[in-house]
């Protein structure tokens, strides 16, 4: 049989995911790990806790470009639909963002867990959904199951509640996975369904 065990195949991508506060409020944590599950990731860790606000605002700025980006897409966000935006300086737009995420992600416990499978962050991404979820399509955990809207956010001066967080890139997943677990947390295991998954021959299946 032709070898999927080298360590740089697509398989072993891994990916970070937290079922946020509103996700375990709204009774969501089965069904939002059935998503995954059910198209063919593997869970690698997972943990229940209330994140400290030091852990939220580290998880947000391990990308030191998260600020200026996150101030400047959401600047956009308003000047592209005609509106002004409540501040000029990307920084300031962030700063807001980033205190109404810590007061969101603290006030409850939330679910970390690392995914892993081919794709892993793009499958996760995909099933998970736009940020927004008024925009979220149809189909995703987002789109499926919350209703919350920029505009409902900053009348109400809170972080969008949109049920689960998942990685954007590899740099972004890799810097995750080591902010929230040691290593020897996450585990290399072999799940049964990874045979008709990934074999190259599917040898195992008749007698
Ligand atoms: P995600 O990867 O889909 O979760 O989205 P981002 O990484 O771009 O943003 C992280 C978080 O920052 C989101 O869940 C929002 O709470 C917040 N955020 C991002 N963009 C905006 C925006 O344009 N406006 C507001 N109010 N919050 C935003
Ligand atoms: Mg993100």
């Amino acid at each position: 049989m032709k070898s999927t065990t080298s360590n740089n195949h697509p398989k072993f991508e891994r990916t970070l995911v937290i079922i946020k506060p509103d996700g375990i409020q709204r009774s969501l944590i089965g069904e939002i790990i059935g998503r995954y599950e059910r198209v063919g990731m593997k869970l690698a860790a997972m943990k229940m806790m209330v994140p400290t606000a030091e852990l939220i605002e580290k998880h947000y700025t391990l990308d030191p470009e998260w600020r200026v980006k996150t101030g400047v897409k959401t600047i956009k966000g308003y000047t592209d639909k005609g509106m002004t935006p409540p501040e000029t300086d990307p920084l300031k737009v962030t700063e807001k963002i980033l205190r109404n995420l810590v007061n969101y992600m603290t006030k409850g416990p939330a679910i970390v867990m690392v995914w892993q499978g081919a794709h892993a962050i793009s499958i996760v991404r995909k099933l998970t959904g736009g940020t927004e979820p008024l925009t979220s399509d149809v189909g995703t955990i987002r789109g499926d199951f919350v209703i919350d809207s920029y505009a409902l956010t900053d009348q109400d001066g809170r972080a969008i509640r949109n049920l689960v967080h998942a990685s954007g890139s590899v740099k972004e997943a890799e810097d995750e996975i080591a902010h929230w677990f040691k290593p020897q947390e996450v585990i290399d295991y072999r799940l049964v369904q990874e045979g008709i998954l990934y074999d190259v021959n599917l040898d195992g299946i008749l007698e």
